[in-house]
Parts: structure tokens; sequence; C-alpha cells
């Protein structure tokens, strides 16, 4: 299963906000075995929303999407949505009837707007906040709120599944543009992915499908490679 994360808001893009959101999601999509092809940030704008949506849910199997959810001014991710799959934006008769019978809000409290969902989209209830989330052709809705935007993800969890793989991490003392032969060989000989990190030391990961597979490629390099200490 191959996803897109688009996380919505101004105050990412200004550097107000840093997107814990998009990274929490692509690991826990990963550890499902899901690949996350693209992580895009869209500003407050409804016609910027629909048409990443648009692009995305033509390409990947799942879009999730995070942020802009409520009814005040700025919050237009569920219009964005609803432009996206040509459809309106209206008051969803199960958001009303949960968060008046389970949220334990006045219907006369609610604020208007508040279950507002693109028409017959699937409800996801917000049970760490009041904004309702949605699902519609794919396209998952989550709030913006960390802890909400987690609770509601575990709610559909089960929904993203994919082949899972195994990595191992060797750390290497070495510059990166030394080991270019070493890794070529590597990927000769071994099915494995090869990310390659560096910083202090160049931290290269081994992804396969199999652990053996990750494991005995791990073995191999740590043979041709000087290892950083704490890795000996
Ligand atoms: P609510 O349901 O409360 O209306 P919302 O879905 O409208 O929430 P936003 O208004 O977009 O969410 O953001 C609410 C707060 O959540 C922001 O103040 C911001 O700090 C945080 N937030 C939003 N997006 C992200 C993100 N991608 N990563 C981390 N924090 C975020
Ligand atoms: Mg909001």
């Amino acid at each position: 299963m191959q996803v897109a994360i688009v996380t919505v808001g101004d105050e990412i893009l200004a550097g107000d906000t840093v997107n814990t959101n998009a990274s929490w999601l692509a690991e826990r999509l990963h550890d499902r075995g899901v690949s996350v092809g693209r992580i895009t940030t869209v500003p407050d704008v409804v016609a910027d929303i629909a048409r990443v949506i648009n692009e995305y849910r033509a390409e990947y199997d799942a879009v999730v999407v995070t942020g802009g959810l409520g009814p005040t001014h700025d919050d237009v991710t569920m219009e964005g949505v609803a432009a996206a799959v040509g459809r309106d934006v209206k008051p969803h008769e199960e958001a009303r009837r949960w968060l008046t019978e389970e949220g334990g809000y006045a219907a006369e409290k609610l604020v208007e707007g508040t279950t507002d969902l693109p028409a017959r989209a699937r409800m996801l209830p917000n049970e760490a906040g009041v904004a309702p989330g949605a699902v519609v052709e794919g396209i998952y809705v989550l709030p913006g709120v960390p802890d909400e935007m987690k609770a509601m993800f575990e709610q559909v969890a089960e929904e993203f599944s994919g082949e899972r793989t195994h990595s191992t991490v060797v750390d290497v003392d070495e510059p990166e543009s030394e080991l270019i032969d070493r890794l070529r060989e590597l990927r000769r000989r071994f099915d494995v992915t090869v990310g390659s990190y560096p910083g202090e030391s160049v931290r290269i990961k081994l992804t396969a499908t199999e652990e053996r597979v990750a494991e005995e490629a791990a073995a191999w390099l740590r043979g041709q490679v000087e290892l950083v200490e704490n890795e000996e």
C-alpha cells in the first residue's frame, strides 16, 4: 500500500509549528508496512488543499490529511477535501449525534459548522477533542492537534497495511564518498535497499523484506568498513 500525507496549515509553512504530525504518521504507517510516497504541506487555502489531494488520490492508495478542522474561519480543510471529490460540505447527522450523545456537548452549544463534513463521508469521532474527522474516497481527514490526530489515526490504523520490512543500521567511520564502491557491491550481493545518512559518522540503513537478509547484508558490510567504536 502506498500512501501520501498532506499536512495543512499556514503555521507550519511559517515555521511556527514543527510538523511532528507528518513524522509520527510516517513512522506509524511504515511500522505497518505501508510505504509513504509523499509528505506535503499546504496553506489554509481551499484551492491548494483540493489541488494537492486530487493529484495524490489519483496516484496513491490513500491520502492522510491533518490540520485545519473545526468551525473557525481559517479551518478550511473539509471544504478543500469536498472540492477535491466534487461534493458539498454539509452538517453530518452522525457527527451531531455522536457529539451530543457520546461527546457530552449540548446541541445548542455546538458552534455552527462543527459537524460539517463532505457529503456522505464516514465520520470519525474526535475522542480527544471536538472537531470530527472524516473518510471519503480513500482520503482520511484528521485533526491538527497532535493528541487528537493520534487518537483518531488509531481508530483507522487497521485500514493501512502492507508488507513489513526489516532494517539494520551500521555506523561507519569513513567519509560517505569513499563508500560508493562497497555499497554498490553490497546491493549486488544482497536484496536490500540501502540508505546512507551522513552525520558525525555515516549511518547506513539496510532494509529487506526478510530479517535474515538484512542481517546477512549488515554482517558482510561490517567486515568491509571502519566501524565507529561502539559498533565494534
Ligand atoms: P481543532 O480540532 O482543535 O480545530 P485543527 O484540526 O483545526 O484542530 P489546526 O487548527 O490546524 O488543527 O491546529 C491546531 C494546533 O495543532 C496548532 O496550534 C498546531 O500547533 C498543532 N498542529 C497543527 N498541525 C500540526 C502538525 N502537522 N504537526 C504538529 N502540530 C500541528
Ligand atoms: Mg483549528
